[in-house]
């Protein structure tokens, strides 16, 4: 076995990823851990100011409901993400999340983010419930906010470290292992309570950009489903796991299309003119209630232009020019005002990008893009799983305390392994939590976990004679590529193992053609889920023969395993929902209607550790009553 270091690591509380969620998780825990004497360990992959889908920057803050100044109550928001998901989402969550997240606005304001206000002083708004803000440095404030709770609670933070496995005792969670991805060391945190924050996963299906744009994609490549993988391996009910995400956004650089849509109020259409929400307005009957209510749901709204797409209609564009000569249209009569109010859009326009996605002003500044002068094509991207946004898929988790919910366990957020709690990405059933959502849930998970520990906590019982087991799985792909890399000419060709890239390769091929990626339109159905799920045993076969040169490849060749199963649990469910509720994320030929009668529920699933079988089950929806 490849001969690395053995660190043990003991704490209270262990909290895997270092993201908006797990910031939250950090900064709330540790001010509730200082006071009862425990230790708060945080471990994130990458270096935590630039780390997760936050990394680059955001150029607004997506929920913040306004309670104080009555702009919106809660109950306005719970309606709003029941209407997207058409009506699958845990309203318990999405309640708790957003009765808690103005506040964690409030200390983004304070922690030094600058949020756009007005004359009167107020926040100006993107849409209904989005704040515009400078937002390059986004991440790096809400880092540093963390690390001074862990550093003055006497807690340890632990970057570059990549989290495996979970490690368990009975159904209670005992902590987790992971690896040095710059250094050749083996990490065991034992832990009394862990909260799972390692974000989404992307390139589970073949992503649009391949050749020499791979890995160019609108989710962070550096997220690769260690949440869905951590928790499902756990042995955790999951939820919401066919609910994938696909935005539409600018082609190619994947560019933000909401400053657009809500800001500037710009028209999508087709090539031959057509504004395809209304040229296909009368589809969204078959959606009723949700197609009949605005804001039409993304994935209606996606569907709409895909039916364009499908005929051949195609390239979508976003009528930039128009929505900015709109706007500029009110000082028509004073040629100074107008030109004035044209430069201020222009820059608005690139200043989007270049706050969160460099590269869409890059590729318009390289195909002479002028956005006040032309339109710019705009295409769904491939599916992402992003629990946080306007997908779902998540573990299933507790609600909280005090709502007559019947989703309750025990403490908020808990997953249904004892101990375990799951947060932002990793949390099923409460989309629209975005980036201050995320936080205020972790903040809400942080500080359960505490409690948990102080009633509940006990020293976690690990058996080091597995530990060593798990680590000589883990470095083995170091192993295959010492053994065997010296018996061909090309080391990558070798009948002995395949290179990370190789299996994810494969990975998406699979994924893309089978269950319903950019190649097959976003279609799938039975047929196609289970000759998907046949190749993929055999893919899991393989995940055993992958290698690795070192602790880099070591990364690649574990994030790829995770995708496995994200992408496992997510064809299983695919299969197991018949009917098509959300046509634009994909859409299942063989049961193309949406039927309430017998789908208007959770579809879960759970990996049981015994036996190693899948389960599928149906949960009921609850709707907070009068709401
Ligand atoms: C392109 C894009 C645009 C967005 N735009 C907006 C917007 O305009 N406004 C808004 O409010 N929200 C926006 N969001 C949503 C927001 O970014 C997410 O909701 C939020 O980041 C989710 O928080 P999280 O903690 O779950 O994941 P993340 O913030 O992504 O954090 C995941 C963390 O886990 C770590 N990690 C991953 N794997 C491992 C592992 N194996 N071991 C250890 N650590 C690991 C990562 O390094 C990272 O620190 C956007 C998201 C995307 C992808």
């Amino acid at each position: 076995m490849a001969n690395w270091e053995t660190v043990v690591v003991e704490t209270d509380l262990l909290i895997c990823g270092g993201g908006f969620s797990a910031c939250g998780a950090a900064t709330e825990a540790a001010y509730w851990a200082k006071k009862k004497g425990l230790k708060v360990t945080l471990v994130d992959k990458a270096a935590l100011d630039r780390s997760g889908a936050v990394a680059m920057g955001l150029s607004a803050i997506n929920q913040y409901v306004g309670v104080k100044d009555g702009e919106n109550t809660v109950e306005d928001y719970v309606r709003y993400v029941r209407q997207d998901l058409m009506g699958i989402s845990r309203e318990d969550l999405v309640y708790n999340i957003a009765r808690h997240v103005d506040s964690t606005v409030h200390l983004f304001e304070k922690w030094g983010l600058k949020i756009w206000k007005d004359e009167q002083g107020k926040y100006v708004h993107e849409g209904r419930w989005q704040l515009m803000i400078n937002g390059e440095s986004y991440k790096i404030i809400i880092a540093e906010a963390a690390k001074n709770a862990i550093a003055d609670a006497g807690g340890e933070l632990i970057e570059r470290v990549f989290i495996v496995e979970p490690l368990l005792d009975g159904n209670r969670i005992a902590g987790a292992v992971g690896f040095g991805t710059r250094e050749n060391k083996f990490y065991v945190f034992k832990a009394k309570a862990v909260i799972a924050g390692m974000g989404g996963a992307v390139h589970v299906f073949r992503p649009r950009s391949v050749g020499e744009g791979f890995g160019r994609s609108w989710y962070p490549p550096f997220n690769s489903g260690s949440s869905a993988y951590f928790t499902i391996k756990a042995g955790a009910e999951m939820t919401c796991q066919e609910v994938r995400f696909i935005p539409v956004r600018f082609k190619d650089a994947y560019g933000p299309v909401g400053a657009w849509f809500l800001l500037f109020k710009s028209r999508a259409i087709s090539a031959e003119g057509g504004d395809y929400m209304t040229t296909h307005k009368e589809v969204l009957q078959n959606y009723a209630p949700y197609g009949l209510v605005k804001p039409i749901p993304a994935n209606l709204r996606n569907y709409l232009g895909m039916i364009d797409v499908d005929a051949g209609l195609g390239p979508l564009y976003m009528e930039t020019a128009e929505a900015i000569q709109n706007i500029a249209a009110q000082y028509k009569d004073d040629p100074k005002a107008f030109k004035k109010k044209m430069k201020e859009l222009e820059s608005e326009a690139w200043e989007d990008f270049l706050d969160m996605t460099i590269s869409q002003a890059i590729l318009w500044a390289s195909q002479n893009v002028k956005p006040e002068e032309k339109h710019s094509e705009i295409a769904a991207c491939e599916p992402y799983f992003i629990g946080s946004h306007s997908g779902a898929s998540g573990a299933w988790v507790s609600g909280p305390e005090d709502l007559p919910t019947p989703y309750k366990w025990g403490y908020t957020n808990m997953t249904t392994v004892e101990g375990l709690f799951a947060v932002g990405d990793g949390s099923g059933a409460s989309s629209h939590k975005f980036s201050s959502g995320s936080h205020a849930e972790g903040r809400i998970a942080g500080k359960q976990a505490v409690k948990f520990i102080v009633e509940k906590g006990k020293a976690p019982n690990v058996d080091m004679a597995a530990v060593e087991k798990l680590k000589e799985r883990i470095l083995r792909p170091l192993d295959l590529w010492d053994k065997h890399k010296n018996e061909t000419t090309d080391p990558e060709v070798n009948t002995n193992y395949m290179m990370p890239r190789q299996y994810l390769h494969r990975l998406q091929k699979l994924m893309d053609e089978y269950a319903g990626g950019v190649v097959s339109a976003f279609k799938t159905s039975k047929a196609l889920c289970e000759r998907g799920l046949e190749l993929m045993s055999m893919l899991k076969e393989d995940s055993e023969k992958m290698a690795a040169r070192n602790a880099h490849e070591l990364t690649r060749a574990w994030e790829n395993i995770q995708r496995t199963w994200q992408a496992e649990a997510h064809i299983r469910t695919i299969l197991f929902r018949e009917e098509t509720r959300w046509p634009g994320y994909y859409f299942r030929s063989d049961t193309p209607k949406m039927d309430d009668k017998n789908w208007l529920c959770f579809a879960n699933c759970q990996w049981d550790r015994g036996t190693g079988e899948w389960k599928m089950m149906k949960r009921d929806i609850w709707t907070i009553p009068g709401v």
